[in-house]
């Protein structure tokens, strides 16, 4: 279901480029994006008069940031968020972590689907244009740690 929708959104919003545009997928899907400093705070997004704001750590690493949006967008995207129920996610560093909730596992998992969609991996990796992890991650835009964790959950690499 996460991976479903996260191939919906991309098949929507993708312009197809890698490292995919988060961001810019974030605001063609209606959601606001500020950067401000937070603390231990990584990022978090919450409605205002039903429209979804995202607030993203302006003192983290880029390829963090990408993560962070990706994985508040994954909220939003994944119906988390709601008027008659919770209005508000925020996530601190812990986020690469495995979570004990079932909807930061799915923001996660969704995350990761639209960072490295498993297409645009499998082709990178048959085509030569990327077959080393320091070369995936740069691709891709993302930590060493999360290129790692989707290699194995496609396939690629075992764990
Ligand atoms: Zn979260």
């Amino acid at each position: 279901m996460v991976a479903t929708r996260a191939s919906a959104v991309l098949g929507k919003y993708w312009d197809g480029y890698l490292p995919v545009n988060v961001e810019a997928i974030a605001s063609a899907m209606g959601v606001e994006v500020r950067y401000e400093f937070m603390g231990e705070t990584s990022g978090e997004i919450h409605l205002e008069d039903g429209r979804p704001i995202m607030r993203v750590n302006e003192w983290d690493a880029p390829v963090r940031q990408r993560f962070t949006i990706a994985h508040e967008l994954g909220h939003y995207a994944l119906g988390h968020l709601r008027e008659d129920g919770q209005k508000f996610f925020r996530d601190d560093r812990s986020h690469y972590s495995m979570s004990a909730s079932r909807l930061e596992r799915d923001a996660n998992h969704f995350a990761a689907s639209i960072l490295m969609p498993t297409d645009a991996v499998h082709y990178v990796i048959q085509n030569g244009h990327a077959t080393t992890l320091p070369a995936l991650t740069e691709m891709f835009g993302v930590s060493r740690a999360a290129m790692q964790y989707r290699a194995a959950n496609l396939g690629i690499i075992e764990r």
